[in-house]
C-alpha cells in the first residue's frame, strides 16, 4: 500500500465519509452534531462492533473490513423484514493512514450503495482497531419478522448455504486453491439476505440471521417461539466448495456450528411452502428446507433418522 502524510481528523471526515446524498429523507448529514431523518413508519435499529483480533485476523484487508461491518448490520435488518436506509459509523483506528481509511470506505461505499443505504454521521477516534455501525431501517407495512413467532408444526428453512464461512476462517492461512478462496471470500464478503427477508414478512413465522452457527442461532429462535426444532444433517445445504475442502463429517460440523454466514433460518407454515419457494426464487436467493419446529424445548439434530451429537454448540465471547 502506498504511504501518505497522516490527515486530521476533519480532514479524514470531510475526504473519505461525507458523501453527497441522494436520499430526500435525509434532512441533514454528516457536518452537524446530529443528523435527522424523516421517517414515517415504524423503524428498526441495530449496531454491531467488529473488533480487530477478535471478528477478523489481523492481516484482514481494511476493503473487507469496510463491506463486513455494514454486511453484518445488514443481514440484521434481513432478519427483521426491514429495509435498510441509514447508517452511522463509529471508527477507532491505531493511527491516521489515509491509504488504509481510503480502502475501508471504499469496501464500505460499495455495498452501501448497492443496498441504498446512506451514511449519515458517526464518529473517529484513535485506538485499538475497531468497526462499530448503526443501521436504520424501516418496516414496510409496520410488520416485522421476529424470532418468537414460530409455531410447532413449522418448516424450518435457511438460505444459500452453511459453514462455508467457518471453514474459510478456518483455513485462513492454507495455501490457495479455487475452493479455498471462495470459502475465504464468504468469510471476508458475506452477502446480506435484504431482498429475502422483505420478501418473506408475510410469509414468515419467525427469522434470525445465522451469525453464531445454526443450532446456536436456532436454539435463540426456538427459546423465543417457546418449541424444539429437529434438524436432518442430510437436508443441510453444504456447498461444493466445502464438500472439496473438508471431510463430510467437518463439513456436518462447519455447518451447524460455525457462524458467520449471514444466511437466513426461518420458519413458515408448510402451506406456504410453495409461496416461499417462488419468493425467494424471484429475489435469487437459494433456499433449503431443513426440518422443522416441534412440541418442546430441544433442537435435535438427526443422521439416518438417529440422533446426531454435537459438541460445541456455536460461538460465544464469554
Ligand atoms: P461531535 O463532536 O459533535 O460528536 P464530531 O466532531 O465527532 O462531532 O463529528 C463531526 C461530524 O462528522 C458529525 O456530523 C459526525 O456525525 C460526522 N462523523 C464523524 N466521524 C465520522 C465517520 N467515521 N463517518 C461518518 N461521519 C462521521
Ligand atoms: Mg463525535
Amino acid at each position: 500500500m502506498k504511504s501518505m502524510p497522516p490527515l486530521g481528523e476533519f480532514a479524514i471526515i470531510e475526504r473519505y465519509f461525507a458523501r453527497q446524498l441522494a436520499d430526500r429523507d435525509v434532512l441533514c448529514g454528516i457536518g452537524d452534531d446530529a443528523a435527522i431523518v424523516n421517517v414515517n413508519e415504524p423503524i428498526a435499529v441495530a449496531v454491531d462492533t467488529l473488533v480487530g483480533g477478535i471478528h477478523f485476523p489481523d492481516d484482514f484487508p481494511p476493503a473487507d473490513i469496510g463491506y463486513r461491518v455494514l454486511a453484518v448490520n445488514l443481514s440484521d435488518m434481513a432478519a427483521m423484514g426491514a429495509r435498510p436506509r441509514w447508517c452511522t459509523l463509529a471508527l477507532t483506528v491505531p493511527q491516521s493512514d489515509a491509504a488504509w481509511i481510503e480502502a475501508f470506505a471504499a469496501g464500505l461505499f460499495g455495498l452501501a450503495e448497492q443496498f441504498g443505504v446512506a451514511l449519515i454521521g458517526g464518529d473517529l477516534t484513535r485506538g485499538p482497531l475497531t468497526a462499530s455501525l448503526q443501521i436504520i431501517g424501516t418496516l414496510p407495512g409496520g410488520r416485522a419478522l421476529e424470532r418468537g413467532g414460530g409455531r410447532p408444526g413449522d418448516d424450518v428453512y435457511v438460505t444459500g448455504s452453511l459453514g462455508d464461512a467457518a471453514a474459510g476462517l478456518a483455513l485462513w492461512h492454507s495455501p490457495a486453491s479455487e475452493s479455498v478462496d471462495a470459502l475465504r471470500a464468504r468469510f471476508r464478503r458475506p452477502v446480506p439476505r435484504v431482498a429475502a427477508g422483505l420478501a418473506l414478512v408475510p410469509l414468515a413465522h419467525a427469522a434470525i440471521d445465522v451469525s453464531d452457527g445454526l443450532i446456536a442461532d436456532l436454539t435463540h429462535l426456538c427459546g423465543q417461539s417457546g418449541c424444539g426444532a429437529e434438524i436432518e444433517i442430510e437436508r443441510l445445504p453444504i456447498s461444493g466448495e466445502l464438500l472439496a475442502a473438508l471431510p463430510a463429517d467437518e463439513t456436518y460440523r462447519c455447518a451447524l456450528a460455525g457462524g458467520d454466514d449471514y444466511e437466513l433460518c426461518f420458519t413458515a407454515e408448510p402451506a406456504q411452502r410453495r409461496a416461499i419457494e417462488d419468493a425467494l426464487a424471484a429475489c435469487g436467493t437459494p433456499l433449503a428446507c431443513i426440518g422443522r419446529l416441534t412440541e418442546g424445548r430441544d433442537v435435535r439434530v438427526t443422521r439416518g433418522g438417529r440422533r446426531f451429537d454435537l459438541a460445541a454448540p456455536g460461538y460465544t465471547h464469554f
